[in-house]
């Protein structure tokens, strides 16, 4: 897969034309492009056997006029500012597009925490907080687990700030683990969500689930509990994708008859490598990494990393694809989307998608404050309903103006963010 692709240039590319289709006026353009604000640092961590390592480090807030920045902080040795930047802009666009009152932000560390210890990585996260406690909080910017990031991580990082104030603010962040201020259902929440909206749109297009298949990229937190509910649900998940460590390859796991996904669940680690030696043991497939996306399937589940699906390698998608499920941030390339278009595939687009990480992150942050909370029936019954009730005005939007199901959305979540703006007076 290419990675010629810079995603800050994808987020502004899809921004630009959704700008045009509106007509959003030449100042508001100017100031929704970029990010509102941006931190680089640099985090200087003792390592175990006495050096000392520095990490590069981001925290960027796109826009918060709709509420505080709301966003992960992403672990992973290739991040760049550019990166950070798109998924910021993205992450003001999700908010708006399933309408919690919260912006868009995001972070990131240049680091690679599969070949950290624990106490390596405990620094790393209580240095990240240290250098910018002072523009985080529960009413400014509240952070969350990302790539390769995860619940330990918050944890740490919600103890330093809470170490540096003197008081408690579980509210700071959330994907804490449950019963430190975690939301039940919030591992769960990103792909059940992706699920939630892929079921309904199956039977706006009168398609029983059952009938279907899928192809998934990626088995971290995102394509495990998609993969895990469109199972249950009774579709059948013919291979999944993942990178491996011992070789630093990724490869496609596939079975013809359906992937058991609890197993694979049991042999993966936590970052979502599938053990290539039990695979095969279990009867996998074990094929090359861009096996997934020519998979004889009615579904393509992205769920690793951006600009995966690129002009250059759509021709390999199947003819039988009708949908394409954007579980991760920015997988399609914008000039991938007229092709996507010719060829009539639905894409159900990434900040849509994906959006019932943040809206549980949502709930947490609402349950943290109240110091209050509820059982998982109750909120993941609370973000099937948001989920499904974004994707249907996107639906009806894309429907009764013809547009691309990425049009729609970002031409709901821009007028929610520049209305704000406007109400607010900043421009
Ligand atoms: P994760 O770290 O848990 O999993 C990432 C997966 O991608 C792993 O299985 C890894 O092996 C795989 N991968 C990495 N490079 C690959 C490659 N080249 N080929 C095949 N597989 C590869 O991350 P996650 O939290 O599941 O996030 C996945 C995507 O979803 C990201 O784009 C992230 O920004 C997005 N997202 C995550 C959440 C969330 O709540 N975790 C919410 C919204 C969006």
């Amino acid at each position: 897969m290419t990675t010629d692709y810079n995603p800050f240039e994808n987020a502004k590319t899809q921004f630009d034309n959704a700008a045009e289709l509106i007509r959003l006026d030449s100042a508001m353009r100017e100031f929704l492009r970029v990010p509102m604000m941006e931190l680089h640092f640099t985090i200087p961590v003792k390592m175990d056997d006495g050096t000392t390592k520095t990490f590069q480090a981001f925290r960027i807030r796109h826009n918060d006029a709709r509420g505080p920045g709301k966003g992960g902080i992403r672990f992973h040795p290739h991040e760049t500012a550019d990166t950070v930047r798109a998924l910021s802009m993205w992450m003001t666009w999700k908010c708006a597009c399933v309408d919690i009152p919260l912006g868009g932000a995001k972070g990131g560390i240049v680091c690679d925490p599969r070949t950290m210890s624990q106490g390596e990585q405990e620094r790393m996260c209580r240095g990240y907080i240290r250098a910018i406690h002072k523009q985080l909080g529960p009413n400014e910017d509240v952070p969350a687990p990302d790539v390769m990031s995860n619940s330990q991580h918050m944890l740490w990082m919600m103890d330093e700030y809470e170490t540096i104030t003197g008081a408690k603010h579980p509210g700071l962040i959330t994907g804490k683990p449950v019963g430190m201020g975690g939301s039940l259902g919030r591992t769960e929440a990103t792909g059940y969500g992706c699920v939630y909206i892929l079921k309904d749109l199956l039977k706006q297009m009168n398609l029983p689930i059952e009938t279907t298949s899928a192809s998934i990229q990626g088995f971290g937190n995102v394509a495990q509990y998609s993969a895990k509910m469109y199972s249950e649900l009774g579709g059948k998940v013919v291979s999944v994708s993942c990178w491996n460590q011992p070789d630093n390859t990724a490869y496609t796991f596939k079975k013809k008859d359906g992937c058991d996904i609890d197993k694979l669940m049991s042999i993966s680690d936590a970052f979502g490598s599938i053990d290539k030696q039990k695979a095969l043991d279990l009867g996998y497939e074990v094929l090359d990494a861009d096996a997934w996306l020519s998979q004889e399937v009615d579904i393509l589940i992205p769920a690793a990393l951006e600009n995966q699906i690129t002009p250059a390698v759509f021709p390999n998608v199947s003819s039988k694809v009708k949908i394409i499920c954007e579980a991760a941030n920015g997988p399609t390339t914008p000039d991938c989307d007229a092709l996507i278009q010719q060829r009539g595939i639905i894409v159900l687009p990434d900040f849509l998608c994906n959006a019932g990480g943040v809206t549980c992150s949502y709930f947490e942050q609402v349950q943290s404050n109240m110091n209050y909370f509820w059982d998982k029936e109750e909120v993941l019954a609370k973000l099937e309903y948001a989920m499904v009730k974004a994707f249907r005005a996107v639906y009806e939007l894309a429907e009764q103006k013809k547009l691309y199901m990425r049009d729609a959305a970002y031409v709901i979540a821009i007028e929610r963010v520049a209305n704000a703006v406007k109400l607010r007076g900043w421009v």
